[in-house]
């Protein structure tokens, strides 16, 4: 098969080298075709409504102003999200803000310390009522950096020629998932950029070749989140098939059309239309765990927090399951890419830090990701208010985890440059040390907990009945097997304290008896 896809492509990569015009890329056709017949899809207006956003942006300053109207908000933002004992056959659930009520918040001036105040304690109670202090951990895993993008803030773009471009062998991807293994991770996200040189049938056995890697002494993967082009119905169902593949996230960068257009002017991905469709494609072809996402930076922030809610009361109204998780990327420079320096939409860490509070208040049942774009000190302050999953000891460049030390991103060559380059271990022992429950959970989706069946127990707020067990059981073994000496004393002392935390006295119980299963070689047990 793969030799296939490498003939049928190397007429159009001959002509690539030959005509580098925008024209050529253009006719480039998609890396995934739409092979569906008869497919009806959301008109992309009905879900991101421009001019509905910018109406609710001017007509709530006003009342951004004004004290008692943000009290309320934060107050019915409280109630909403806090209940207990929610009685879910009578239509009961935790529940975020309007567009209307998160407008009104993003309109209020970030010096205003009372707010501020007021944001992050709201933030931080909806967060520890819905997650508790549990933190998924996970590590990407870039495949290739082939990419007919023109996406002009990324490293990997095309007319980028100071970056060295390669793609993963299937040996490669054993060694690099091996690497990945070493240091304890059991989630990965898998990346890729577009081109034909690596067709999505590539992708596709990659994921495959990954899935099954397993290194001593317990080392596996037991989820494979993915992070890739857009895709068709036809083969977001030939990615379902694999069994392999948790959530499909793919962000928009941003849902500002016109800047879309600018930033993205020629190439497979300045359709804008087919981007923002992919989460229907995904929904379509049988995935019901999607990932959005905005990369702030790149227009007005407030824009991009609503059309996210916008984007997920589509999912939600459409497929009864809203977004499984949001991500939100922050604009960094990347190797002879100058265009960090010239925008003017770069926002700042206290901005920053407001955005990521009003989404967690707006929509609570959302689980909020954060990549190692972000400084350790950025990455504290966000996890407190909102963050439940992020990215550690994370390598850009492709077949990097199998040749450097963890954490060395020197090169630069990445798709962009990181901020946080601890090691794994060292994430781990500091979310311990710090009152956190670091997680390598993947219980969800090995139980078939995904979709609407997710969304309801999220919705409940009792997801974190879950996910406290699991992220004890699975930092148990992480100390067992990966952690140094350090981490295993802090993480044992740690997991006695996570312990007596469970309310439910049977539950304690049980978790009590599987960690001593675990200390004697029983892995992967889960809730
Ligand atoms: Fe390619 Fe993605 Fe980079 Fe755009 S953002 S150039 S599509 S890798
Ligand atoms: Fe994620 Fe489910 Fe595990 Fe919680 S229990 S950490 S939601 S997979």
């Amino acid at each position: 098969m793969l030799s296939l896809q490498k003939s049928s492509s190397s007429k159009l990569i001959q002509k690539l080298n030959l005509q580098n015009s925008s024209s050529l890329y253009r006719s480039f056709s998609r890396w995934s075709p739409e092979k569906e017949k008869n497919l009806i899809l959301p008109k992309s207006s009905d879900i991101i409504n421009e001019k509905e956003i910018w109406e609710v942006l001017e007509s709530t300053k006003p009342l951004a102003k004004d004290p008692k109207v943000i009290d309320d908000i934060l107050e019915k933002a409280k109630e909403r999200s806090l209940l207990k004992g929610i009685d879910s056959s009578a239509g009961e659930f935790v529940q975020g803000l309007s567009l209307k009520e998160t407008a009104t918040l993003l309109n209020v001036d970030v010096n205003n310390s009372q707010f501020m105040d007021k944001l992050l304690n709201t933030a931080l109670s909806i967060k520890e009522r819905i997650y508790g202090n549990r933190i998924v951990l996970f590590a990407p895993l870039y495949t290739s950096n082939y990419c007919l993008g023109s996406c002009k803030y990324c490293g990997y773009r095309v007319a980028n020629k100071e970056i060295p471009r390669s793609f993963l062998s299937n040996e490669e991807i054993v060694k690099e998932v091996g690497a990945i293994q070493k240091i304890g991770h059991k989630r990965i996200l898998m990346l890729c950029g577009e081109h034909p040189k690596y067709p999505f049938e590539n992708f596709l056995e990659a994921v495959q070749v990954a899935s099954k890697v397993k290194t001593p002494p317990h080392g596996d993967v037991r989820r494979i989140n993915i992070e890739i082009p857009s895709l068709s119905v036809t083969d977001m169902k030939r990615l379902k098939a694999t069994n392999c593949v948790g959530t499909v996230a793919l962000f928009q960068e941003t849902y500002h059309r016109e800047t879309f257009k600018d930033l993205h002017p020629y190439g497979p991905k300045s359709d804008y239309d087919w981007r923002l469709l992919n989460m229907d494609r995904a929904n379509l072809g049988g995935i019901d765990d999607v990932g959005l996402g905005a990369l702030f930076g790149l227009f007005d922030y407030r824009f991009e927090v609503l059309s996210l809610l916008q984007h997920a009361i589509h999912l939600e109204n459409t497929y009864n399951s809203g977004p499984h998780t949001i991500s939100i990327p922050r604009l960094r420079p990347a190797k002879n890419t100058p265009y960090y320096g010239n925008t003017e939409y770069l926002v700042d860490d206290p901005n920053f830090i407001k955005l990521v509070a009003i989404l967690r208040v707006s929509v609570p049942y959302t689980g909020m990701i954060l990549s190692t774009r972000e400084s350790q000190k950025m990455r504290k302050t966000l996890m407190h208010i909102g963050i439940s999953q992020m990215s550690a000891g994370s390598r850009t460049n492709i077949g990097s985890y199998n040749k450097k030390n963890e954490g060395d991103d020197s090169s630069g060559e990445g798709q962009f440059t990181l901020a946080d380059l601890r090691p794994t271990d060292e994430v781990i022992r500091d979310l311990l040390e710090n009152g956190y429950l670091p997680s390598f959970c993947t219980a969800c989706y090995r139980l078939g907990r995904t979709g609407e069946e997710f969304m309801s127990i999220a919705k409940r707020g009792d997801i974190h009945n879950f996910c406290h067990p699991n992220g004890i059981l699975t930092v148990a073994e992480y100390l067992h097997d990966y952690a140094s000496p350090t981490t295993r004393s802090v993480g044992f002392d740690a997991l006695q304290r996570e312990l007596s935390n469970i309310p439910d006295p049977n539950v304690r119980k049980k978790v009590s008896k599987q960690l001593k299963q675990i200390e004697n070689g029983v892995r992967d047990m889960y809730w």
